[in-house]
């Protein structure tokens, strides 16, 4: 069973036509499996935020930004939920 989010994820609508090795990469190591979805850091900070559109776009399943991009657009909030996700 995949991700129960896939349907709502802003990261893979947005970016899945984009850059498909990329994406594909991230959908094979963290989407298709929900055992794997959960060590996501999107579907993590969700349960905690259970607001998924407060998660920064461009924030990839290993908490990086995407590639070009920057965390110049995210929020004080978002910035600190994940500070303690990756100290966690
Ligand atoms: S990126 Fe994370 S939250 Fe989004 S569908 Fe994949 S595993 Fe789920």
């Amino acid at each position: 069973m995949e991700c129960e989010m896939i349907g709502q994820c802003e990261f893979i609508n947005h970016y899945q036509n984009q850059n498909k090795i990329v994406i594909n990469g991230f959908i094979n190591k963290y989407c298709k499996s929900k055992e794997s979805s959960n060590k996501c850091i999107r579907k993590r900070l969700m349960s905690i935020l259970e607001i998924n559109n407060k998660i920064p776009i461009n924030m990839m399943p290993n908490g990086l930004c995407y590639p070009g991009t920057d965390k110049s657009k995210w929020s004080n909030e978002m910035k600190k939920y994940y500070f303690i996700q990756n100290e966690g």
